[in-house]
């Protein structure tokens, strides 16, 4: 079965169970069994399929505006000294758009 994301609260190995002889849980669990994670969350699902899937659903983490800024940049760098100086110049111009809209001036010529 696929492999199990760690527990988000306190970072220890879940344990998965096969309860599907017991009525009250019918299916797998997946749970966190640290005893001093606060939070001891615990998933259920009618197959370990479906158990594994809904423990390791995390939301997904939003970007800050500088995360994004210094994504950009190592794009922008990274592009140049790859040598791709045939650049699609509608790539570099969206590129080049999308950071000024976030506040980022780019410098150099237009290529
Ligand atoms: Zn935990």
């Amino acid at each position: 079965m696929g492999e199990l994301k760690a527990c988000p609260f306190c970072g220890s190995e879940p344990v998965s169970t096969d309860e599907t002889d017991r009525d009250h849980v019918g299916g797998w669990s997946i749970c966190c069994e640290n005893n001093a994670c606060f939070a001891e969350p615990i998933i259920v699902g009618r197959t370990e399929a479906i158990a594994v899937e809904r423990w390791n659903t995390r939301p997904t983490p939003s970007l800050t505006d500088g995360d994004l800024k210094r994504a950009a940049i190592a794009f922008m760098n990274d592009y140049k000294s790859a040598g791709f100086t045939a650049a699609s110049p509608q790539a570099l111009s969206a590129m080049r758009a999308a950071l000024q809209a976030i506040g980022i001036k780019i410098g150099g010529a237009e290529e």
